[in-house]
């Protein structure tokens, strides 16, 4: 069955973004795509094929149940890697099955390298240095114990890679703190250089970090937003155009959130619409309820302040986002008809909305609204 609003992944748009994000870093530098948080929101299921029809064959996850969901559907060459959360009774499937995964700590260590003599596999890891974030990742002393581990039993592991995440790489305000980071990534990379280890792969950057600082790319970078056609922040976007002469966005978003018109009605002047007093017509109105609700994954935020497209008009939102339904001013069209498409996030001819557009706060609302999107909505890849 359809659900009251649907969602479209324009392949042509991911086809492009890859062909931006892959011009912008070298040959040798590998592209992770980050498929966290449902792809984020996209549809892992939908997402990933797509992506590996661009040529993608690494994928980050932040859990073991998300893995499991790329595994189903991915092909054979394709890699996963799980940057976050693993049950410690999961680590044996997760060994099992190839699956590349971050240590940041030395119990998931010592369960691991166990597990692996068990499977006579090797558990492939990726050692996440703790270097002023303050999340997850291992500061130095704790590295040297995890050096220690290592060498005692040299043939259950294969280090793949040693990484940390940057604590805001797409504000400039953050601009000490993150070179501050890459600084003590890089003493700690020696420190395993030293001990005789070659990581395979070296990786700091998320989308901002590889627009605004090409030197911390090393040899691979985590993409997640970009990919989806959306820029961390503005300035990272002030950041690239800056030194273009093309000053039009490069990234084409990908996704579609459709609804449809389910009732129109007049309203009369000085009436109250929907539940309360937050909302009263200062004229007659025609207004369209559309079929969109928290429950859909609407943020209740956006009350009285997002906006939808309905036939290439840009028309704002009125009253409180309900459960199931929100309600937009359709006066401006005479002819708005029951079954109309309305869009919530996309493009619709010349105009688009992008959730960040309903507020000039913070670009995370797109990380937010995207990742929250249900996934139980109706997805598909158009050409
Ligand atoms: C989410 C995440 C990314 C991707 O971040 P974007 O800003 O979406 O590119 C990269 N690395 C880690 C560790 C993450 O959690």
């Amino acid at each position: 069955m359809k659900t009251p609003t649907e969602i479209e992944i324009s392949l042509s748009a991911l086809q492009h973004n890859f062909r931006f994000i892959r011009r912008l870093v070298k040959k040798n530098v590998k592209i992770s795509s980050v498929v966290k948080g449902n792809a984020y929101g996209h549809g892992i299921e939908q997402y990933v094929p797509a992506a590996e029809s661009c040529g993608i064959n690494h994928f980050s996850v932040f859990s073991v149940d998300e893995a499991s969901r790329v595994m189903k559907i991915k092909q054979p060459g394709t890699v996963i890697m799980i940057m976050g959360w693993i049950p410690a009774d999961q680590l044996s499937w997760v060994i099992r099955n190839e699956i590349e995964f971050w240590i940041f700590d030395l119990n998931r260590l010592q369960l691991s390298l166990k597990e692996a003599i068990k499977q006579k596999k090797k558990a492939r890891i990726h050692i996440e240095l703790e270097t002023g974030m303050n999340r997850t990742g291992l500061n130095v002393a704790e590295a040297e114990q995890v050096i220690d581990q290592l060498k005692a039993q040299p043939d259950t592991f294969e280090l793949v890679g040693l990484c940390t995440h940057l604590a805001g790489a797409e504000s400039i305000a953050n601009h000490v703190r993150i070179h501050r980071q890459v600084k003590r990534f890089k003493i700690m990379v020696r420190l395993f250089q030293n001990h005789g280890f070659q990581p395979a792969m070296l990786h700091t950057a998320s989308s901002a970090a590889t627009i605004t600082y090409p030197a911390f790319r090393f040899n691979m970078v985590r993409i997640g937003i970009l990919q989806y056609g959306y820029w961390p922040s503005i300035e990272t976007l002030i950041q690239y155009i800056s030194q273009r002469k093309d000053k039009s966005d490069p990234l084409h978003r990908i996704i579609r959130w459709k609804s449809s018109i389910m009732a129109l009605k007049q309203i009369k002047q000085g009436e109250f619409i929907s539940y309360g007093t937050t909302y009263q017509a200062i004229e007659n109105k025609t207004i369209a309820v559309i079929p969109a609700g928290y429950a859909q994954g609407y943020s209740r935020s956006l009350s009285n302040s997002g906006w939808v497209l309905i036939r290439e008009q840009r028309l704002p939102i009125i009253g409180m986002i309900n459960m199931n339904m929100l309600i937009a001013d359709v006066t401006s069209i005479a002819d708005a008809a029951i079954g109309d498409e309305v869009i919530l996030i996309g493009e619709q001819g010349k105009l688009s909305i992008s959730v960040a557009s309903f507020s000039e706060l913070s670009n995370q609302l797109n990380y937010e609204l995207l990742s929250r999107l249900p996934a139980g909505i109706t997805r598909s890849v158009l050409p």
